[in-house]
């Protein structure tokens, strides 16, 4: 069994980028598992699949092979043998996947990849509900925020250096919508899990939030 640190937290709270240097710093395994969402909600947008049609996407999932490989120790999606690591990041994927995310037919569908990968790695793990439900015994939890304004700036940024031509209003409007989905779905909904350490990122550089969280899961580590 490996060492499960679980880190939870809306959408832009910088999870991705603060686990991946934590996990370098520490020299445990990051894991995405928003990519596997999101290889998901890929599927369902290429193939037009509606996101908001249960049985259907039900039924896409027996059309859909996920695997992860780690280059260079970092993290490779797999659908259906392509490496799709940049094409789910584009902005149609994050609503789709938000949506399709809500099944609990989904969940179901990817709970045994990242349990199967907490139990083989040291993980640092991060998501919506790997504290309460992935791994709930999970030696550390962290649930990671910041104000949804400074969030939709934060994504807003990113999605503006990578040449995506979209307004910040809509952006922050995303952010909202799909916090509100994530925190009020039925199976699993985005929460505080139980025993969780809660680090709130708002006015923080970059640095200062890798050193708040890296000195809990140094102090954890003792
Ligand atoms: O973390 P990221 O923003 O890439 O995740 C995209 C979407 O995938 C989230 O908005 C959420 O709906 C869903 N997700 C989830 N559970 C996870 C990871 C992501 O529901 N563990």
């Amino acid at each position: 069994m490996g060492y499960n640190i679980a880190i939870d937290g809306p959408s832009g709270a910088g999870k991705s980028s603060l686990s991946r240097a934590a996990a370098e710093e520490i020299g445990f395994m990051y894991i995405d598992t928003g990519a596997l969402y999101r290889t998901i909600g890929l599927y369902v947008y290429r193939n037009k699949i509606s996101a908001e049609d249960e049985s259907a996407v039900a039924s896409a999932l027996s059309d859909i092979n996920i695997n992860i490989k780690f280059v260079d120790g970092c993290q490779h999606v797999f659908l259906n043998g392509s490496d799709v690591s940049e094409d789910i990041r584009i902005h149609e994927v994050s609503d789709y996947t938000s949506k399709v995310s809500a099944f609990a037919c989904v969940r179901e569908f990817l709970l045994r990849t990242q349990r199967e990968l907490a139990e083989k790695y040291d993980v640092i793990m991060d998501g919506r509900d790997i504290g309460s439900v992935v791994l709930p015994d999970a030696e550390l939890k962290i649930y990671l925020t910041a104000s949804a304004e400074e969030r939709a700036k934060r994504r807003f940024d990113e999605l503006a250096a990578k040449g995506q031509d979209v307004k910040y209003e809509t952006v922050l409007h995303d952010v909202i919508e799909r916090d509100f989905r994530d925190m009020n779905r039925k199976t699993a909904p985005l929460k505080v899990a139980d025993g969780a350490v809660v680090v709130d990122t708002t006015g923080n550089t970059f640095k200062q939030s890798l050193k708040e969280l890296t000195d809990i899961i140094k102090e954890k580590l003792k």
